[in-house]
């Protein structure tokens, strides 16, 4: 967790979490009892284990933390990162459960993490190392299609969701199920299109919604929709990526700032995503990019003037020290975390908008949801009623055309005629989901005199589901 001013005390991680939570336990008069039940993390595995690689012995540390079982299985990604620690899969793990209560996806929350860096290891080692992970935690069942279900998280990619997937499948070949295990995979293996820029996605659902309501872009002191708004983005991994790539090719926001690990790059023009995208995959880093200034300490962006801030990396990125001067106007929670206890007041206080991530980054969770549905119900969106959506369209044609005596358009009538394939279906549900739940959310900011932000009203709303399950359960 990035560092908090000298004179409060350094919180962690998960202390952020639970001072968010207390606020929203507290306006909801939460039991204290089941406030804690529902705070508690409910399991946690580590694991250390050893694997040869290029003859020497190489030892790691993981963990996977199951947060909670009101619905199961329990859902959440699984994160590689030398800075990974339990505090950390212990806040992400306790940041599902609210955000599969938010989107109303029916989960319960979980998350897993591998202390590594990627970055040192060959595509050979890697799957080694995944693969021998996965066994630990399949084999005491912190990895099953009925009660935990893992899926992709920065560092990790469809690739190692593949190699998981499959090591389910050879340890368990008798589960019907088993394809189930695993969220995130490639389509080529039970995988669900349109997954990998679920999240990205869902940002720009999110963000899109909120634009659609003048009354809450006016209390950011903003006006108008997205056109023309200026965005920075922290992150150009999975999740910034797609975030910026949709917003300005889709939306005309224009992204002038992006930070990574090496440095920033600001144009106020606008940068070309996708273009930035190419580079940084070609040469390993944004810096040496040609069509925008280079600046060495890349996040003293993060306090430039823009729009939107979009951090989509790590933890911890606006806290005390910097949140007196963040000069955006909306802070877009893409990354889990990305802004601390003391500097979301800070923000707040200072009438800059947070969307929350626990309610911002859910597309990637509700896509995998779709994913594992498609998984158990072993049959592809849009396989039984494609053909026949198709020909109720064509009959609307002809009698559109019968009625007025001329031809539909060709364009018309084609895209009348067309039933919904798998990316379609996706995307509607993902949509609508995000829409959804943003005005669940604002219900409770503009109704509820207690709740003066997103966050809270985001916690509000996805606390009292949870406390319901519970009680309904009867615990
Ligand atoms: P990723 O590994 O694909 O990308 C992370 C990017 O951030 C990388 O380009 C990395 O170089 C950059 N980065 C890391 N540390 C940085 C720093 N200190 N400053 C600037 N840049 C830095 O990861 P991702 O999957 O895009 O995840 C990003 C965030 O979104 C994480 O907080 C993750 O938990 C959250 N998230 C991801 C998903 C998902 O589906 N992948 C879903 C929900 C939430």
């Amino acid at each position: 967790m990035a560092k908090e001013k000298k004179h409060q005390p350094r919180m962690s991680f998960t202390q952020n979490v639970d001072r968010m939570f207390d606020c929203a336990a507290e306006i909801l008069e939460l039991d204290p009892g089941m406030a804690e039940m529902i705070r508690q993390c409910n399991a946690i595995y580590q694991v250390r284990f050893s694997v040869e690689l290029k003859g020497k012995l190489r030892a790691f540390v993981g963990w996977r933390a199951l947060h909670s079982e009101h619905r199961l299985p329990a859902k959440g990604g699984i994160r590689y990162s030398e800075a990974a620690d339990l505090d950390e899969v212990e806040a992400l793990a306790a940041l599902m459960s609210y955000k599969c209560a938010v989107v109303d996806v029916p989960f319960g929350g979980s998350k897993g993490a591998l202390c590594i860096d990627p970055r040192e290891f060959d595509e050979e080692d890697l799957e080694k190392i995944t693969r021998r992970f996965a066994r630990e935690m399949i084999k005491k069942s912190f990895i099953n299609p009925s009660t935990n279900v893992p899926g992709p998280d920065m560092g990790t990619t469809a690739r190692e969701m593949g190699w998981i997937s499959d090591t389910y499948r050879t340890l368990c070949p008798d589960d019907i199920n088993a394809i189930g295990a695993v969220t995130g995979k490639p389509e080529t293996q039970g995988g669900i299109r349109g997954r990998v820029e679920a999240t990205g996605r869902g940002v720009q659902y999110g963000i899109r919604e909120f634009f659609r309501n003048p009354e809450d872009v006016s209390r950011a002191g903003l006006s108008g929709g997205l056109e023309g708004k200026r965005i920075i983005i922290q992150g150009l991994g999975n999740v910034g990526y797609h975030a910026g790539k949709y917003l300005t090719e889709e939306d005309g926001a224009k992204v002038t700032g992006i930070i990574e690990r090496a440095g920033a790059l600001l144009d106020e023009k606008g940068l070309d995503v996708e273009a930035v995208e190419r580079w940084k995959q070609a040469k390993g880093t944004i810096k040496g990019y040609p069509e925008a200034r280079f600046i060495t300490d890349g996040n003293s962006l993060l306090e430039h003037e823009c729009d939107i801030l979009i951090p989509a990396a790590i933890e911890g990125q606006i806290h005390s020290e910097n949140a007196a001067k963040i000069q955006a106007k909306i802070v877009a929670e893409a990354a889990n975390g990305p802004v601390t206890f003391h500097a979301d007041r800070i923000l707040r206080e200072r009438g800059i908008i947070v969307i929350p991530d626990f309610y911002l980054n859910a597309g990637g969770v509700t896509v995998s949801y779709f994913e594992w549905i498609k998984n158990i119900s072993h049959i592809r969106f849009g396989r039984l009623e494609r053909r026949l959506d198709e020909m109720r369209g064509s009959r609307i044609v002809e009698v559109l055309e019968h009625m007025t005596g001329k031809p539909v358009p060709q364009e018309m009538a084609h895209k009348l005629s067309e039933g919904a394939d798998e990316l379609d279906l996706v995307r509607s549900g993902l949509e609508d989901t995000m829409r959804l739940a943003y005005r669940a959310i604002r219900e409770t900011w503009l109704d509820d005199d207690r709740v003066d932000d997103l966050r809270t009203a985001a916690f509000v709303v996805a606390l009292r589901k949870i406390a319901r399950s519970y009680e309904q359960v009867g615990l």
